[in-house]
Formats: C-alpha cells, sequence, structure tokens
C-alpha cells in the first residue's frame, strides 16, 4: 500500500480508535479500492456526514457509509470503460523438469455432501503453473511461485499408472494450461499413451492458447480439446497474455477441422456493465463457427474464490477489478449471489439456437449450486451419480461419432 494511503489510515486511527474488526474492514477495503483503480479511500469517507456523532460511534458511522458505499459498488455491475492496467507481466521466471509431483487428483468440489453439482472429474497435474497472467487465477495464488514445474517422467508413469474403476474422465487444466507449451516436454505424447491404455477415459485438454502445432500429431480420439471462452471485455483486461477471442475460436476451428473432439468453457463469466451482449456475441461466434455435432460439451461458469486464494488475490495488490463484486458464501468459498449466477447463466443459455439444446453439446454448470439448474436449463439432475450418468454416456457418445468419421475418412 502507497505511503500516502498508510498515513492516512493511521490519521484515522488515531482520530477514531477503530475496533480491530474495524481496521481490518479499512484496510481490506482500501486495498480492494486501490486495485479496482477507485482510491484512495479517502474520496469513499466523508468524515464531515457523521459530525453529530462522537468518539467510537462516529468512527463505526464512518466505517458503516464506508461499507454501504462501497457495497453498493460491488453490486453494480462492474464498469470496465474507464479501467486500463498496466499489463500483468508473467511472474514465472524458468521451467524446471521433476520426477517427483503427485499427479494425479479431484476437481475441487466440496467431497461432502452435494452442495454443488459435480461429475466425479480427476485431475492429471503434468504441468504446475503458466505463463499467462490471469488476474481471477487460483493456480497463481498456490503453485511454486516463480516457477513453472513440467513432470519430466510423465510418459513412464502414464504407462504404469492403473486407473481407479470410477475414473472415466480427466481434466489436465486445473494445475496449468493444457496447450500454452503444445507438445514441447513431451506431455502430449504421454497422454496419448494413457489414452490409448485406457480408450473408454476421456482426456480433456484446457487451454486459452491459439496455439496449434500440436495438430499434427496423432491423437487418439479420445482426448478431446477445449478452450475457455470470454466476453472480449475480460480477455482484454483481466486475462493478460492469453490470445483473443478470435484467435481461439479460429484455433478451434482448425482443430474441429483436424477430426479432434471439441469442448467450450464459458467460464468465469463476469458481471459486468455490458455482459449481456458480449456474452450473447461470444455464443454466437460459437454457433456460427461450428456444427453443434463437433462439439462434446458447453459448459457455463463463474467466479469462484476459497479464503486463501482471496488474501492472496489481495495481497498481490495487482491492477484488476475481478473483485469488485458481491462476494457471497457459497459451499464454503465466496461467488456471485445466486440471482446474479441465475440471470448469467439463463441468459447465456437462452442465447442458443433450439437445434443446439436439442442435437448439441452436453451443457453443464462447472461447479454450481443445483437449484441453478432448473432455471439455467429447464431441467435438473437429481444428484451427482444422475449427472455423472448423463455425461458420461453424452462424451462417450460424441467421441465414438469423432472415431468413427475419422475411420470412415481414411
Ligand atoms: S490460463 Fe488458466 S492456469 Fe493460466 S493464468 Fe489463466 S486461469 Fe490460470
Amino acid at each position: 500500500m502507497p505511503q500516502s494511503e498508510q498515513t492516512y489510515l493511521q490519521s484515522l486511527q488515531e482520530k477514531y480508535s477503530f475496533s480491530f474488526q474495524e481496521q481490518r474492514q479499512i484496510v481490506e477495503t482500501a486495498s480492494d479500492l486501490l486495485q479496482w483503480k477507485m482510491g484512495p479511500i479517502e474520496r469513499w469517507i466523508d468524515e464531515g456526514k457523521e459530525k453529530k456523532a462522537q468518539g467510537k460511534k462516529r468512527g463505526k458511522a464512518l466505517v458503516g457509509n464506508l461499507l454501504r458505499k462501497v457495497n453498493e459498488e460491488r453490486r453494480r455491475p462492474t464498469d470496465y470503460a474507464d479501467f486500463f492496467p498496466s499489463e500483468r507481466l508473467p511472474d514465472k521466471v524458468r521451467s524446471v523438469i521433476v520426477h517427483t509431483q503427485k499427479i494425479m487428483g479431484r476437481c475441487p468440489c466440496p467431497v461432502e455432501g452435494e452442495k454443488t453439482r459435480c461429475c466425479n472429474l480427476k485431475t492429471l497435474d503434468a504441468v504446475q503453473q503458466c505463463s499467462f497472467g490471469c488476474s481471477y487465477c487460483s493456480i497463481q495464488s498456490f503453485y511454486n511461485k516463480g516457477e513453472i514445474k513440467v513432470v519430466g517422467n510423465l510418459k513412464e508413469r502414464l504407462e504404469e499408472m492403473d486407473l481407479d474403476d470410477d475414473t472415466w474422465h480427466i481434466g489436465t487444466g486445473q494445475s496449468s494450461d493444457s496447450l500454452l507449451w503444445g507438445n514441447d516436454f513431451g506431455t502430449l505424447d504421454a497422454l496419448s499413451t494413457l489414452a490409448q491404455r485406457y480408450p473408454q477415459t476421456i482426456i480433456e485438454l484446457k487451454t486459452k492458447s491459439h496455439r496449434t502445432d500440436w495438430l499434427a500429431m496423432d491423437l487418439p480420439s479420445n482426448i478431446v480439446a477445449t478452450w475457455s471462452l470470454n466476453a472480449p471485455t475480460i480477455i482484454g483486461k483481466e486475462e493478460h497474455h492469453t490470445a483473443s477471442l478470435e484467435q481461439r475460436i479460429a484455433a478451434a476451428r482448425k482443430a474441429a477441422d483436424k477430426g479432434i473432439p471439441l469442448g467450450f468453457h464459458l467460464h468465469p463469466m463476469v458481471w459486468f456493465k455490458g455482459w449481456e451482449k458480449e456474452y450473447e456475441q461470444v455464443i454466437n461466434v460459437v454457433t456460427d463457427t461450428f456444427k453443434p455435432e463437433e462439439l462434446v460439451m458447453f459448459s457455463l461458469g463463474t467466479l469462484t474464490f476459497t479464503k486463501a486464494v482471496l488474501r492472496t488475490l489481495r495481497s498481490q495488490g495487482r491492477e484488476s477489478r475481478i473483485l469488485d463484486m458481491e462476494l457471497t458464501e457459497a459451499a464454503g468459498k465466496y461467488s456471485y449471489p445466486l440471482e446474479t449466477k441465475r440471470r448469467m447463466f439463463s441468459h447465456a443459455y437462452s442465447c442458443f439456437p433450439q437445434q443446439w439444446k436439442q442435437t448439441g453439446p452436453f451443457f453443464y454448470l462447472c461447479m454450481e449450486d443445483p437449484c441453478l439448474w432448473e432455471p439455467t436449463f429447464g431441467y435438473s439432475y437429481t444428484n451427482d451419480r444422475a449427472f455423472e450418468t448423463a455425461m458420461k454416456e453424452a462424451y462417450q457418445q460424441r467421441v465414438a461419432l469423432v472415431d468413427e468419421k475419422r475411420h470412415l475418412s481414411i
């Protein structure tokens, strides 16, 4: 925090002797406002307004006023029109090859109960960390700062690995971007080996890149390439160094032409000024560029943070408006209120043509409250098992279709 801000906060503390809780709220708010480039906090505190109250009471009233104003700001869709963040430089300085890392895990849905509708995704961490600089990224917060860890003996390990019986789909984009390095480290070769050993298991690559040299490889049809998509405003202001929407779509088109099964994740949707129009444009680009049968899945999701990630994002002090949002408790984490999510998801789904809803990809909400399914899609699953079964059937059917087409074209 700049010295001028610290001096101002100290002078306030001397005047009003805030409680520990009030101090925490003020400091957190000051740091949020600086990140949003809406500071300094002095602009938000009106000392003249609470003249009638004295001492601690006056301090309490000032804090109440401040939080009310900032919460109003949080409730409004975030305005990016006057926000021009400095480019977030990659803070990863070198890649290191490791041989010992634990590579298999599971998705971050809560294990107990069914607070979020979970598809039981298993995760494979071939690389930890990423060279992109998305401001909301939890991977950036957790893994080995300053280093990108690449598993050097991945092929050998995957040749020996026995998958658990309930493993039918594996995501590789949970600890990094799956295609940013293409096959530079032999990762795709190694994944192909695993895919060939387990032809019924779907391996999902997830990327925000536009790299396509890997398409020269002959990947098994149970490897599905997916792109995370977002509104151009969010890509431009919050997803530093990633490919533009047009570049991602062009790369996905090339992959489809090569007969690779595809998927898209509209994730994380952000509540910003202009969201309805921009997300509609994203979906129009997808439905204009692809045939519904070329896609295996299309997911919708939004911002969700654990307390630890929130703490890290705040402490980094980077210019970003991503935390200019209502942080409501959701399954032990923090996210938009359900009503905001309902509006974003149902709008996105309503933008798909009817044909896509009937014959298109498998649509789902990623890690969301089960109560959001019905208002979004008009249907829901009674439990996680039913969701997982439907997903598995849909994925495997679509991949079998791609396989059939490939054989016909040989
Ligand atoms: S592309 Fe994915 S892994 Fe990389 S910074 Fe963005 S969210 Fe994180």
